[in-house]
């Protein structure tokens, strides 16, 4: 069963590695197991619906409990210290686009809020109902979640928005096709939440972004059905689809979405490569994709994020084994980690190994013979937010952000965000053990993904305030040295306030005037993407 108040099923536990404690007690002091709330506890908290009745709209506590928060650090936090300000009143699963339209209609005349709800695995805070006198209702796709269509000559396939990765997968596997869209959620985000949050997935170097795998769809708004014929490309003007990418909710709910599939590949490796420092693995990276190299993926960390990478993989004498094989060629204390994915067929996988290896090897790059260490990312590459669950039982909270910019303004922006995080919480005499890798690669730049941790407090409002001076630092960084607020996480609540510093007053106008338009009444997921005016 999903986990209420943290990561993915409850089945399933990634144990801390003994050499992974003592290495974050080292760098964070001892950690206290956090006293957590009770599912019945906040079962308890959640008050009468405010909703007339409805035979679509769900009021049951339970449900309204399970879909109050995403799975942000401060979600995490009111989750599970029972303290969440606002629960859903009701939660309706319609099955067909004209029960959506019946619920907007329903809304309409109630006054309710409407929320839309994929996988619920946001962390911006996009699914959370905030307090006020409107009811909410959260509107889950989750049986909106069928194959609708499949054209193996042109590789379309229409599914339901609603559909999760492992079954969009399942339903493409079956017919020798794939997606290619991996975000590390896979396993519980959903179509249209990739699509309303402009999602990237691990592999998109090789199978492009959401945007580029979005071919067309349906969006049911207020004010009416806007369809999205699936062309190969078009002039007809601007293309409606940008607005709907990023919506968040905003303009009304993507019932269906046509993505363009690719077929399965032969051949999938992912390789390992060292280098002696972050400069030369950085000009290998960007060589790389600006060559052209047919690659899936690149993940270059930091040499804190390879440090810390190798600790929790958890093999304590083989690590050594490799520290001190890779030493010996150069790529010592301050090493920093590549994992390159080739996929496709055997003989493109064949060339564009030679090409990499080659000029990885240009820059430093030290390759180990085997594909040991790739194939163990591909192992745990979806299991890795498992840990998150351990490491707050533990008493340390983890949060991630990410932003991206170009090759040039990549090592100021680097240079800031990271400093900001280590020292925000000084003033509360606590340590940030911060690290990041860039992935997502563009000729023109990259993104910056950037890991923190800190020590859970006894008073989970003391908790939150830790997560919000080292969020706030982190986001005036990315704003004031030349980053996006978000690569592929969105806006939510969370990065609101920053929307304005890269879109300017007449872009965030531009950006009202649509929600307005698609949603004259203001009644789908309100406080989301465009702060309040
Ligand atoms: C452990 C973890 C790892 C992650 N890794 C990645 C990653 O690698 N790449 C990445 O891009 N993101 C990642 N994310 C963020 C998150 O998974 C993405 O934002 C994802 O796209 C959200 O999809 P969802 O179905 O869960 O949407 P939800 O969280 O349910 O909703 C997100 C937003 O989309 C809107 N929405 C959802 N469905 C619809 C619909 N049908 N119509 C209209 N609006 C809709 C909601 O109203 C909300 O505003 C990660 C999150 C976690 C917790």
């Amino acid at each position: 069963m999903r986990r209420w108040n943290g990561w993915g099923d409850d089945a399933v536990v990634y144990p801390l590695p003994d050499a992974a404690g003592r290495f974050l007690a080292d760098r964070l002091g001892p950690a206290t197991p956090p006293r957590d709330a009770g599912f019945d506890q906040t079962v308890a908290a959640v008050p009468p619906s405010r909703l007339p009745a409805h035979p679509l709209v769900t009021t049951d506590p339970d449900l309204r409990a399970r879909h109050a928060r995403g799975q942000s650090l401060p979600d995490w936090i009111a989750l599970r210290s029972a303290r969440i300000p606002a629960f859903p009143d009701g939660v309706a699963f319609p099955a067909t686009r004209e029960d959506v339209r019946d619920l907007i209609a329903y809304a309409r005349e109630s006054g309710a809020r409407l929320i839309p709800y994929g996988g619920g695995t946001s962390v911006c805070g996009h699914v959370n109902p905030l307090p006020g006198d409107a009811p909410v209702l959260t509107v889950s796709l989750a049986r909106m979640n069928g194959l609708a269509q499949f054209d193996e000559t042109s590789h379309l396939a229409t599914f339901g928005a609603g559909i999760t990765g492992p079954d969009l997968e399942a339903e493409l596997r079956a017919r020798g096709f794939t997606f290619g869209h991996f975000p590390q959620s896979f396993e519980l985000s959903t179509l249209g939440g990739w699509i309303a949050t402009r999602s990237s997935g691990q592999q998109s170097l090789g199978y492009g972004r959401i945007e580029h795998l979005f071919a067309g769809g349906r969006l049911e708004s207020p004010a009416g059905t806007l369809e999205l014929p699936a062309f190969p490309a078009s002039a007809a003007g601007p293309d409606l689809r940008e607005i709907v990418l990023g919506s968040e909710g905003r303009l009304g709910i993507i019932t269906e979405a046509t993505v363009r599939v690719s077929p399965l590949p032969e051949r999938e490796r992912f390789h390992a490569v060292f280098f002696p420092d972050m400069e030369r693995g950085t000009a290998a990276v960007r060589e790389l994709v600006q060559s052209r190299v047919p690659l899936s993926m690149l993940r270059l960390s930091t040499p804190v994020e390879t440090e810390t990478t190798l600790i929790l993989a958890g093999h304590e004498r083989l690590v050594q084994m490799l520290e001190r094989f890779l030493a010996m060629r150069g790529a010592g204390s301050g090493k920093c980690m590549l994992l390159i994915g080739f996929t496709g067929r055997t003989a493109l996988v064949q060339t564009a190994r030679r090409e990499a290896i080659g000029i990885a090897g240009l820059h430093g790059g030290v390759r180990l013979g085997g594909a040991a260490v790739g194939k163990q990312w591909q192992k745990g590459r979806f299991r890795i937010p498992y840990l998150r669950n351990t490491l707050w039982e533990t008493g340390y909270a983890v949060d991630t952000l990410e932003t991206a910019t170009s090759w040039t303004n990549l090592p100021k922006l680097l240079g800031a965000v990271e400093p900001a995080l280590r020292t925000a919480l000084l003033a509360v005499g606590e340590r940030v053990h911060v690290f990041t890798h860039l992935s997502h690669f563009y000729a023109d730049g990259a993104s910056v993904y950037t890991t923190y941790l800190f020590r859970v407090a006894t008073d989970p409002e003391e908790t939150r305030r830790r997560w919000q001076a080292a969020k706030t630092a982190a986001s005036r960084a990315i704003v004031a040295h030349g980053g996006t607020i978000s690569h592929h996480h969105g806006v939510g609540i969370d990065h609101a306030p920053y929307l304005a510093a890269e879109k300017g007053e007449l872009g965030m106008a531009v950006l009202r005037d649509v929600c307005a338009r698609f949603d004259p009444g203001g009644i789908m997921n309100p406080g989301k993407l465009l702060p309040p005016p």
